[in-house]
């Protein structure tokens, strides 16, 4: 689905990602874990071109996304993404938030895009506040409607950036279950979380980032149960 290799990014002089290469096949949900600073926004950013890497490529579904004259904006479209602050338009109905972005970006019809944005709001369960404005949301409703947004695109891929850590706990789970029914429905994501419950079931396989790369990866047993690399270790058994 989606490939990188030796991808770089720096800021000024500070090298944040350095040598990345990874592969996702479709259906994977890969949680990536690991101290702050150490480039797991960056490294996601890069992925859907928010930021430009300096160096490496990204290849999704045989598309070469750093190549001279690829479609940026058709490969994008490909790519969801749910950011920790919600990101949702604040002047726009929760309907409006789901259906602006196929109406524009996939010209979908009016009726076509709200009914399909009925079906997602329901399916992440927040139909009955399809009228309601952002600000009139709890944070947990605000982050499914977000994920509800991003479906609506019909995305290859999702990146969630913490989507979780703005939340009181008592919404936590109610975030999670979302992602994790997409997991079961075979939706490929990259997910940077803190919920190591939640990454330890979900996932195919973990990334643990340190220095600027990937430091160690390998099936949530691997990494949770026996990690083979010193930061790894203390990473984990701190969190424990
Ligand atoms: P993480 O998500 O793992 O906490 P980030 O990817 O946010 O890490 O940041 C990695 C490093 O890059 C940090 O040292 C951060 O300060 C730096 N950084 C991130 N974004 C920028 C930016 N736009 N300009 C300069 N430095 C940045
Ligand atoms: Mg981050």
């Amino acid at each position: 689905m989606i490939r990188t290799e030796h991808l770089s990014k720096r800021y000024g002089s500070l090298t944040v990602l350095k040598d990345i290469s990874v592969e996702i096949a479709d259906g994977e949900v890969i949680s990536i874990i690991g101290p702050s600073g150490t480039g797991k926004s960056t490294f996601l950013r890069c992925l859907n071109l928010l930021e430009k890497p300096d160096g490496g490529s990204i290849t999704l579904n045989g598309t070469a996304l750093l190549a001279p004259g690829t479609n940026i904006s058709d490969a994008r479209k490909k790519i969801g993404m749910v950011f920790q602050g919600f990101n949702l338009y604040a002047h726009l109905s929760v309907l409006d938030n789901v259906t602006i972005g196929p109406r524009k970006l996939l010209k979908k019809s009016k009726a076509e895009a709200e009914q399909k944005a009925e079906e997602l709001l329901k399916l992440v369960g927040v139909a009955e506040k399809v009228n309601s404005f952002p600000d009139e949301l709890s944070g947990g409703q605000k982050q499914r409607v977000a994920i509800a947004r991003c479906l609506a695109m019909e995305p290859d891929l999702i990146l969630f950036d913490e989507p979780t850590s703005a939340l009181d706990p008592t919404m936590v789970s109610e975030v999670l279950a979302v992602i994790r029914r997409l997991a079961k429905e075979g939706m490929t994501m990259l997910i940077v979380t803190h919920e190591m419950e939640f990454a330890r079931n979900v996932s195919t396989r973990i990334f643990y980032m340190d220095e600027g790369g990937i430091y160690e990866e390998g099936t949530p047993q691997q990494i949770f149960e026996s990690p083979q690399k010193e930061k790894t270790r203390a990473f984990i058994h701190k969190i424990r």
